[in-house]
């Protein structure tokens, strides 16, 4: 068979422990014999992070902006630990929070579904999209503990001096207050970022917030959407045959658990970080998660849900065998070569993504899997298999269909 050529690179950012692993396994046994590869390589493995005072991330994210897509594996995000651990000259940030600062995206997470591992929630039939804002909220608040009575105020001063106050409380004893903020221009972005995606994925999109309680801060989140819908996507949506809706978060909230699925709930940043903890541990398994990172300008970086899997790495540095679940690092491969075969006008790359979807599932559906899933599925007489032997699996499934 002739391999599948690629007319614009994809940029490959390679990451650590035992999915640096799985990286190569994928690529050896399930890209590399059927494309010929064209990738432009950034080693973000925590060596080379430290080698290049992290300016290979900063590299890798600035070539995203240049051609589009990217793949990413996993990355250690250093802490004390792994100060010690890979004598790193500094602390340096998470990978991911520097390349999304610099793409100003949105993720969106969502569950692959196969039949034998069955969500929690049993009228889930379809993948639940959760769109998570990355950007201020409670995670940039500032607080304060008040020590007894008195009067805690906000304030807003303009350049030219002019000051806008609010009393937040006559407090009478101690309590606490807290500030928060976010920016219109990053809510816009947020905004277009899911009505992009919606008509990418061809699924409705719901956003919801508190705004009947918050006012001013939730309600300019609601009134935002609704600006950028009514002007840029009214008719895109028809067009695609989806629909935008807004509701309040706890009707959202009652609404998701009584849905089949198949949309996409746009959250905040706090809504964004419970839910989708709540719904991925609901559909079963992190590692059957996929991750996007979509900027409002139309870059896409895919990657897994999951981190290294330092425990397993562990395992296979001294030689134990290890049953790792590949399926979320090969689906952000075949999520970056079909976006990448999209942008080209390639049908060929797109067919192959699909196909290694398809042959990934079937594998499992037949009863290979790793651990993980072993633990949690509904099949019967199920064959437990270790890391490399489910990529090998998977790739006689994807022979058998080409
Ligand atoms: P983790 O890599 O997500 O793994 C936590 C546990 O979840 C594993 O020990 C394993 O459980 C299970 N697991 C996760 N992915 C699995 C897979 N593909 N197959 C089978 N089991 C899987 O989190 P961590 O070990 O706490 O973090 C390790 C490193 O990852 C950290 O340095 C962190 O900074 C980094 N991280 C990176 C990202 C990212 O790059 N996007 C995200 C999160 C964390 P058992 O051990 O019980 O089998
Ligand atoms: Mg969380």
């Amino acid at each position: 068979m002739e391999k599948i050529k690629m007319t614009t690179p994809l940029v490959e950012m390679d990451g650590d422990e035992m999915t640096r692993i799985l990286w190569k396994m994928i690529k050896d046994e399930l890209l590399l014999p059927f494309i010929e590869l064209n990738t432009e390589y950034y080693d973000l493995g925590l060596e080379y992070r430290n080698a290049t005072d992290d300016q290979v991330t900063i590299d890798s994210a600035k070539a995203t902006k240049k051609y589009g897509v990217a793949v990413k594996c996993a990355t250690i995000t250093p802490n004390a630990a792994r100060m010690k651990e890979y004598t790193l000259k500094e602390m340096w940030k998470s990978p991911n929070g520097t390349i999304r600062a610099i793409l100003d995206g949105t993720v969106f997470r969502a569950p692959i579904i196969v039949k034998g591992i069955e969500p929690c929630v049993k009228n889930w039939t379809k993948p639940i999209t959760i769109a998570r804002h990355a950007y201020g909220d409670v995670y940039k608040g500032t607080e304060m503990k008040i020590p007894g009575a008195g009067k805690a105020e906000i304030v807003f001063t303009g350049e030219d001096g002019t000051q806008i106050k609010e009393l937040i409380h006559e407090f009478n004893g101690e309590g606490i207050v807290q500030g928060m903020h976010n920016l219109n221009g990053s809510i816009e972005s947020f905004a277009r970022s899911c009505f992009n995606y919606a008509l990418d994925t061809k699924q409705d999109l719901w956003f919801a917030t508190k705004d009947t309680i918050s006012k001013k801060y939730d309600h300019t989140f609601k009134d935002i959407f609704q600006e950028i819908f009514d002007k840029e996507y009214t008719e895109k949506f028809e067009a695609a045959g989806i629909t935008y809706f807004y509701t309040l978060i706890d009707d959202a909230v009652a609404r998701v658990m009584k849905s089949e699925g198949g949309y996409i709930w746009a959250c905040k940043n706090y809504d964004g970080d419970v839910m989708s903890d709540m719904v991925s541990s609901a559909f079963g398994s992190l590692a059957m998660m996929t991750s996007v990172l979509v900027s409002p300008d139309g870059n896409y970086e895919y990657e897994a849900a999951h981190g290294t899997v330092q425990r397993h790495y562990y395992k296979h540095l001294k030689g134990e065998e290890t049953s790792t679940n590949s399926v979320a690092t090969i689906y952000a491969w075949t999520g970056a070569l079909r976006k990448r075969g999209e942008l080209d006008g390639n049908k060929q790359l797109m067919e192959f993504a699909d196909k290694l979807e398809k042959a990934t599932i079937a594998t499992i559906e037949n009863g290979t899997m790793t651990k993980d899933l072993a633990l949690i599925t509904t099949l019967d007489n199920v064959n437990v298999v270790n890391s490399q032997d489910f990529i090998v699996a998977i790739r006689k499934t994807l022979e058998g269909m080409l």
